[in-house]
């Protein structure tokens, strides 16, 4: 556990994956201490977990959920198991939970909805293997505390607000301070990757035009600095809005380069932009990213759907 900044601690832990760690946030508030996401729910994080409270002087007081992925909201049942704290999360980011994590039939779900969008039926396989995998380590909170747009608590010497920041998951939400502008950020902005902004089954119409909202957002409010869920701190959180903005709008230039005149699906296309050299998880990202830009075109009437026998399609307007 590190002191990151006046009244914010962090801990760090490894992940099994790809993207090898997460951060989670402590905010020291008057009644205790205020826990910002909760890492992957793994043995091995619970132990992290209990060697991290047993350095804290005063109790843990609540536990706030930035979003549902499991690296974040996995350790939850953990922590409130070591702490008793209440949880906080988003209504939006519950709602989510529910339907990914609380529905035994999500992995089928999810498999169907990528043979649709182009995969093998053996990879659509591997998908449901991995997703049946990963939810032995996500204990989500079935009941926590809604929290909304606006919502205040004080923690740290400053006040902090709720501030929903939709895009890489609907319900993401971040705190920003409002004396300092300090902003515990979630993966809403990330220092040295893109954030992952897909179109699952889960999500809302438009990701990708809820996040470049979102990076407006975040430049109107000119956080100081931004702590993130993965990556060090972005000291420079408005220009590295900028910089995403453009990531992405190059990015659908790219897209519509890569569907030329023919109709492909969202996976061939997928293939083009990412690559053939994947594992599967990376690739059923690749795919969900592919089709948040495919889906921004076609509402910006630049390509069209076509929903053929063997899937959805997609072609040039
Ligand atoms: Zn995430």
């Amino acid at each position: 556990m590190v002191e990151i900044s006046e009244g914010i601690r962090r801990v760090t832990f490894p992940l099994p994956w790809q993207l090898d760690h997460v951060h989670a946030y402590l905010l020291e508030a008057d009644d205790g201490w205020v826990v910002v996401d909760a890492g992957l729910g793994t043995p091995d994080a619970r132990e992290q977990w209990s060697r991290a409270l047993s350095e804290l002087a005063e109790p843990v007081s609540r536990i706030v959920i930035t979003h549902f992925h499991p690296d974040h909201i996995g350790g939850t049942g953990h922590l409130v198991e070591l702490t008793g704290a209440p949880v906080s999360q988003s209504a939006i980011d519950h709602e989510t939970a529910c339907s990914v994590w609380g529905e035994e039939d999500w992995a089928l779900r999810l498999a169907a909805w990528y043979r649709n969008h182009g995969l093998s039926a053996a990879l659509a396989d591997e998908v449901i293997e991995e997703a049946a995998k990963l939810r032995a380590n996500v204990l989500w909170p079935r009941t926590p505390e809604l929290i909304h747009p606006g919502d205040r608590l004080k923690a740290a010497g400053e006040d902090w607000e709720v501030v929903p920041m939709p895009g890489h998951a609907d319900g993401q939400i971040v705190l920003l301070g409002v004396q300092t502008g300090r902003m515990i950020a979630a993966d809403h902005v990330l220092a040295t990757i893109s954030p992952n902004i897909g179109l699952h089954p889960e999500s809302g119409k438009d990701p990708l035009g809820d996040y470049l909202t979102s990076l407006q957002r975040t430049i109107a409010l000119a956080p100081s600095i931004a702590f993130c869920g993965h990556h060090h701190p972005i000291e420079d959180p408005v220009g590295r809005a900028e910089e995403l903005r453009h990531h992405h709008h190059e990015r659908l230039e790219t897209t519509i380069a890569a569907l030329g005149r023919e109709t492909l699906s969202a996976y061939e296309v997928s293939l083009r932009l990412f690559g053939a050299e994947l594992p599967t998880h990376g690739r059923r990202f690749a795919v969900a990213e592919t089709l948040a830009h495919l889906v921004r075109l076609e509402i910006d009437e630049q390509i069209v759907r076509v929903e053929a026998d063997s899937g959805v399609q997609w072609n040039h307007a």
